[in-house]
């Protein structure tokens, strides 16, 4: 089954799912969760760099602002000052829904 990613994923719907994960609707009819751990598990800025290790702070983990930045990204700013900017591509590449996560992924790397 060929599966396909769009190469321009664009959001619908931005939304708080309870205290502990955002959801997003995109214009292809995708629906993803993201539980705010994973969400700063991967925040892809020049500190983090898409890979914090450990356990994270619950500090760290709680939405303090959540806003769409136009067609383009999203911005989440965290309980601890912490402040990310998501593309909606990174947004999509670490949607992990069972559709998803089914895709053969780039193997990941340690680390
Ligand atoms: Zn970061
Ligand atoms: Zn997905």
């Amino acid at each position: 089954m060929a599966l396909i990613k769009p190469k321009n994923p664009k959001i619908k719907g931005l939304n708080e799912v309870g205290r502990y994960a955002i959801g997003v609707q995109w214009t292809d009819g995708h629906d993803s969760i993201y539980p705010l751990e994973n969400l700063r598990r991967y925040c892809p800025c020049n500190v983090c760099h898409g890979a914090v290790q450990g356990e994270i702070p619950s500090q760290s983990q709680r939405l303090a602002q959540l806003s769409r930045l136009g067609e383009q990204a999203v911005f989440v700013g965290w309980s601890d000052g912490h402040e990310t900017i998501y593309t909606m591509s990174q947004l999509r590449a670490i949607c992990r829904c069972a559709y998803c996560v089914a895709e053969p992924e780039r193997p990941i790397t340690g680390g």
